[in-house]
C-alpha cells in the first residue's frame, strides 16, 4: 500500500468505551449502535467486537443487518426504522431482526404476513421528534394488536428518541420523557441515546442505546466526569507527500481563495473530499503534522489538502499527519467545519483503508 491515508481503529478503546456505558447505565442492558458502517468504522469489526460485551446491536436498515449476519454476527440486532416494504417481515423473521414498528403500514403488514418464526418487536413513541413512531395515545391499541398477531414474538419494547438530549436541562427532554411516562404499560423500555446515557440517569429504564460514544466521542459541548474517561477509537491518518515555499502574495489551491501573507512553507497531504475529509473546512482547520499543530491553507481538493507548516521545525516528506483522533478532537474539526462529529466519520470514504488496533 503506498497511499498513507488511513484511519487506524483501535478495538480497546471500543472495548473500554462499552465497559463506560454499562458502569454508568449498570441497570440497563445495552444495544450498541452500529449503522451507517458503525458511523464509519466498519460494522462488521465494530460488531465482531462488541457481540461478547453487549446485549443486541442496532441499525437502521435491513441491508445493515444482513451484512452483518453474512459476517457471522449471532447477536439480536434492531432494525431502528423498521421494515421499509412488506417483503422485509419474512426475512427479518428468517433471519431472527429484532423489528420496529412506528406506523401503520408496517404494522398492517405484519399483521397479514405469515412468517417462519415470530418477530420480537420494538415499538416506537413519538414524543416529539415527529420523524417516527406512534403518538403516545395510540401506542395502548398497537400493542394489543401485536398481542393479537401470531407472527410477533412476545411482550414489545417501548422506545421513543430524543430531539435534544445533547442540551442540559432541556424542557424539550423534559416533555418528552412526561409523553414517554404517560404512556403507563408495564412493558420493557428505552430512551436514550449516548447523551442521555450521559445525562439522563433517570431515563436509562430497560435498554440503553449508545452510538457516538462507543466511538469515544462525545456528544455534550461541556466535559463531564464521564465524558473524560471516554478514549476516541478512530484516528484519520496520512503523510506529507510534497513541500514548497511560496512567496507573500502567492496563492495556494483551486480558485487562489488563500494567498500567502508572508514567505510560507506549505505541505501537500493526500486527503481530500474524495475521502471524505469535507470540502467546506475553512484554512485554519487545524491538522497534527508530527504531532504539531499547523493549519489548512487553500481549498480542500478531491485528493489533496495542503497546510500551512511554515512555524512547524523541519518537516519532511512522509512525517505523519493526524486530521482527527487522539490529539485532535473531532468535536473541534466539526466546529471549523459547521457540522458535527457523527457527520465527519459517516461520510469517511471507501477509499479510507481501515486498519484495526487492540492497543
Ligand atoms: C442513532 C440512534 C441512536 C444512537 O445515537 P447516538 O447519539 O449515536 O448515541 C439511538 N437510538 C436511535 C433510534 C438512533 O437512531
Amino acid at each position: 500500500m503506498s497511499r498513507p491515508t488511513r484511519a487506524e481503529i483501535n478495538r480497546d478503546a471500543i472495548r473500554h468505551n462499552a465497559a463506560l456505558v454499562r458502569s454508568l447505565a449498570p441497570d440497563a442492558r445495552m444495544m450498541a449502535v452500529v449503522k451507517a458502517n458503525a458511523y464509519g468504522h466498519g460494522a462488521t469489526e465494530v460488531s465482531r467486537c462488541l457481540e461478547p460485551v453487549v446485549d443486541a446491536l442496532a441499525v437502521a436498515c435491513l441491508e445493515e443487518a444482513l451484512e452483518l449476519r453474512d459476517a457471522g454476527i449471532a447477536a439480536p440486532i434492531l432494525l431502528l426504522e423498521g421494515v421499509f416494504n412488506a417483503d422485509e417481515w419474512l426475512i427479518a423473521s428468517q433471519q431472527a431482526l429484532w423489528v420496529t414498528v412506528e406506523n401503520e403500514a408496517q404494522l398492517s403488514a405484519l399483521e397479514q404476513a405469515s412468517l417462519p418464526q415470530p418477530v420480537s418487536c420494538w415499538v416506537k413513541v413519538d414524543t416529539g421528534m415527529h420523524r417516527l413512531g406512534f403518538a403516545p395515545a395510540e401506542v395502548l391499541d398497537v400493542v394489543a394488536r401485536l398481542a393479537g398477531c401470531p407472527g410477533v414474538a412476545g411482550d414489545p419494547v417501548l422506545f421513543t428518541h430524543f430531539a435534544d438530549a445533547e442540551t442540559a436541562g432541556s424542557n424539550a427532554t423534559a416533555d418528552q420523557l412526561a409523553g414517554f411516562e404517560a404512556v403507563g404499560l408495564s412493558l420493557p423500555r428505552s430512551a436514550c441515546n449516548s447523551a442521555g446515557v450521559l445525562r439522563l440517569p433517570h431515563a436509562h429504564y430497560d435498554w440503553v442505546r449508545p452510538g457516538y460514544m462507543l466511538y469515544g466521542n462525545s456528544p455534550l459541548a461541556e466535559s463531564t466526569p464521564a465524558t473524560e474517561q471516554l478514549r476516541p477509537a478512530l484516528a484519520l491518518r496520512s503523510a506529507v507527500s510534497s513541500l514548497r515555499t511560496i512567496e507573500r502574495g502567492q496563492s495556494v489551491g483551486y480558485g487562489g481563495k488563500w494567498t500567502a501573507q508572508r514567505t510560507t512553507r506549505i505541505a501537500t497531504v493526500p486527503i481530500g473530499y474524495g475521502d471524505g475529509y469535507p470540502r467546506s473546512a475553512p484554512a485554519g482547520t487545524p491538522v497534527l503534522v508530527k504531532e504539531q499543530r499547523a493549519v489548512l491553507a487553500g481549498r480542500v481538493s478531491m485528493d489533496m489538502i495542503t497546510v500551512d507548516v511554515t512555524d512547524l521545525q523541519a518537516v519532511a516528506i512522509g512525517d505523519p499527519v493526524t486530521l482527527w483522533g487522539p490529539g485532535l478532537g473531532l468535536h473541534e474539526i466539526a466546529e471549523h467545519v459547521g457540522t458535527n462529529g457523527y457527520e465527519l466519520t459517516t461520510r469517511m470514504s471507501r477509499r479510507i483503508t481501515r486498519t484495526y488496533l487492540d492497543a
